[in-house]
């Protein structure tokens, strides 16, 4: 037997002990025997002992009661029996309840758990007759236990539940298996509600089914959540597609646009094209008219003038005058159209080098000089340190810029009135250049402000032609295109009654005897005198080029004359007469090109072996290759290298040596 049965007498003490075996034992059982309870147990349990056993040997009768008892921290349950043995003695029959003792407190605390839960708990048997509901269930469905007690639970379908859900829970339920699904049940009071269920079978030791357990949620909330995002779900998609074919629409018509705007463009391009083609005939047309014209008028006036200092009678010689001055006036106008004409045909070749602006500026003036006196005009330049320093430009267009610009200063001059020159050092621009204005200004009458901005279009004379002043309109449009082309700024200021300012900008640069100057080469050498003696013929027209090459002769081959002029055709008089063993040429000459000199210098017999070697700033492969193909023997680029140009000095004055 499991139990612990033993005689004890009236005062608890163990007398005789039954047990084969006992599971806790609170005390060694080979000493229990002449033990007493309160050996054993704390003070208020061995009372409860002495207490029963009292009873007991009073009533005679069975008592049972339990109790517990703790041994090493741990709680133990007993329950005890007392039997009347005979008068003071009583049989005791202890046996452990501890295992059941915990059982029960896990279903107590099961079922706690389940009276408490929100969740409703149905116990049905197999035909799902209500057996168990939790309280829940009654605040979920309006049903008291005692009104479904045994009722079937088909009493809360609402009918919008398909027989197929409900055949298919039975199958599954019935086969052992758990069951899961929401729908919408009825509630006592009519009201539908949505239902999460969960059946399980329960089954007993043997397997067998005895009742089912559902677990029910009501989810209406979650369902009407569920489903307004559903609702919302459907009117955003709504709205996406219309918004989607609001765009493809708008896509379509912007396409179109696209479309049509390209068509418009490839229109606009290609009527630009034609323009820009009948523009670039139109100027090819002009400037070949110019050119043509050029030939006849030069003999109209030559032979006008001759016959002019003929003996003529004063009628005659009014008309003669009338005819040259009529001629001059066409030939100024060819000359401007055939320079914008070039200008605009993109045929106007540049050639960029120093240029020292006193050198310029006084040669215009000196040009100039018998005009303004004819107009009782003073030229005067303001003395600066300026006015030494060299600009980066091609000459002979900057002296076309300055002449015409002098020229308007005086001719819109009041009489006895005076032109300023003045060169002056701007600020240095973002790209690290240094401008250097040059401004002209006279006192004349003035230009309307209102007429400013048309001043430097063609044929614009601003009333100037309804006056005696004679004018084509063409010279101010020349000198903007210039300036155009060259990339350098200009501009006007003019007050009405006080005259007007006229000034151009170009970049400061260095002269090349400084730049040569400065690499320490051009100091005399002793060895100078030891090369051969020669003469060499510089066509120049730049007074700076023309020291650079002096200053590099004298220093470095003192054997060798140089002459000089800055006319073309003179050069060929020059060279007949002092025959040269070598030729410098510069290709922008203010009377005719280089090549030109090359060519006239062919035709002559005594100069046409004579070696020229071209010097531009003109740094074109094909004006290059052209040059060389006409004749030239090099062509030299400026700014010039020095060990470059007295290699090819000496190839040519016969010279051995070498620097
Ligand atoms: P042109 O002198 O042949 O008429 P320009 O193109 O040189 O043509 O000048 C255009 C016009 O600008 C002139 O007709 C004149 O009215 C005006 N103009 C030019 N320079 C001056 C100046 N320094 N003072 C006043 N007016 C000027």
């Amino acid at each position: 037997m499991p139990d612990l049965i033993f005689i004890s007498d009236k005062e608890g003490n163990y007398l005789e002990n039954f047990s084969a075996k006992f599971a806790v034992l609170l005390y060694p059982i080979d000493k229990l025997i002449g033990a007493n309870v309160r050996d054993v147990f704390d003070a208020n349990t061995a009372e409860l002992h002495l207490k029963k056993i009292n009873e007991c040997l009073e009533s005679h009768e069975i008592i049972s009661y339990e109790y517990s008892a703790v041994r090493e921290g741990r709680a133990f349950y007993f329950d005890a029996r007392i039997a009347y043995l005979e008068k003071d003695r009583v049989l005791r029959f202890i046996r452990d309840i501890t295992s059941r003792k915990q059982s029960e407190n896990e279903i107590r605390k099961l079922y706690q758990a389940i009276e408490q839960s929100p969740v409703s708990i149905v116990i049905t048997d197999l035909e799902a007759h209500i057996e168990y509901v939790s309280p829940a269930f009654y605040l979920t469905t309006g049903y008291s236990f005692e009104e479904v007690q045994g009722k079937n639970a088909s009493l809360l379908r609402s009918g919008q539940t398909s027989d197929e859900v409900y055949r298919d829970l039975w199958k599954t339920i019935k086969s052992g298996k758990p069951w899961q699904g929401e729908w919408i049940n009825k509630k006592k009071n009519g009201e539908l509600y949505w239902e999460s269920i969960s059946i399980t079978p329960i089954l007993d030791t043997s397997g067998a089914i005895t009742n089912y357990l559902a677990v029910k949620q009501d989810i209406t909330l979650r369902k009407k959540a569920e489903q307004e995002i559903l609702d919302l779900n459907a009117t955003l998609e709504e709205k996406i597609e219309q918004r989607t074919s609001q765009l493809e629409e708008t896509n379509e018509n912007l396409l179109k646009e696209i479309e049509e705007r390209k068509k418009t463009e490839d229109e606009i391009l290609k009527a630009r094209i034609e323009a820009e083609k009948a523009n670039l005939a139109k100027s090819e047309f002009l400037s070949r008219m110019s050119h043509e014209l050029r030939t006849p008028m030069n003999s109209i006036l030559g032979f006008a003038q001759l016959i002019l200092m003929g003996e003529l009678n004063s009628g005659q010689k009014k008309g003669m005058q009338h005819i040259i001055r009529s001629g001059k006036h066409l030939l100024d106008l060819i000359n401007e159209v055939l320079d914008i004409s070039r200008i605009e045909a993109g045929r106007l070749s540049l050639s960029i080098e120093p240029v020292k602006l006193d050198n310029i500026i006084f040669e215009m003036m000196d040009a100039l000089r018998p005009y303004a006196n004819e107009r009782q005009i003073s030229i005067e330049m303001v003395n600066s340190p300026y006015n030494q320093l060299f600009v980066k430009s091609d000459r002979q267009r900057l002296k076309q810029i300055l002449l015409n610009l002098l020229n308007n200063a005086i001719k819109y001059n009041i009489k006895g009135g005076s032109v300023i020159i003045k060169t002056e050092m701007m600020d240095q621009n973002p790209d690290g250049i240094v401008p250097v204005r040059i401004s002209i200004s006279d006192n004349g009458l003035g230009i309307p402000a209102e007429d400013l901005p048309k001043l430097f279009n063609p044929f614009e004379r601003i009333g100037a032609e309804k006056s005696a002043t004679e004018g084509t309109g063409l010279g101010l449009a020349v000198v903007k295109k210039l300036m155009d082309a060259m990339g350098l700024n200009l501009g006007v200021e003019s007050t009405m009654g006080e005259g007007s300012t006229f000034w151009i900008e170009l970049p400061k640069c260095e002269g090349q005897i400084e730049s040569i100057g400065k690499s320490g080469k051009l100091t005399a050498m002793e060895s100078g005198s030891a090369y051969e003696k020669g003469k060499i013929l510089y066509i120049e027209d730049n007074i700076s080029n023309v020291e650079l090459i002096d200053q590099i002769l004298s220093t470095q081959r003192s054997n060798i004359q140089l002459i000089t002029t800055s006319q073309g055709k003179q050069a060929v008089n020059l060279a007949i007469m002092h025959k040269p063993d070598l030729i410098l040429l510069d290709l922008d000459l203010p009377d005719i090109h280089g090549s030109e000199v090359i060519k006239l210098l062919q035709t002559e017999e005594s100069t046409c072996t004579i070696p020229v070697v071209v010097i531009s700033a003109d740094a074109m492969p094909q004006q290059r290759l052209k040059l060389l193909k006409a004749g030239a023997k090099n062509y030299l680029t400026k700014p010039l290298d020095l060990e470059e140009l007295l290699k090819v000095i000496d190839e040519f004055i016969n010279n051995s040596s070498t620097l």
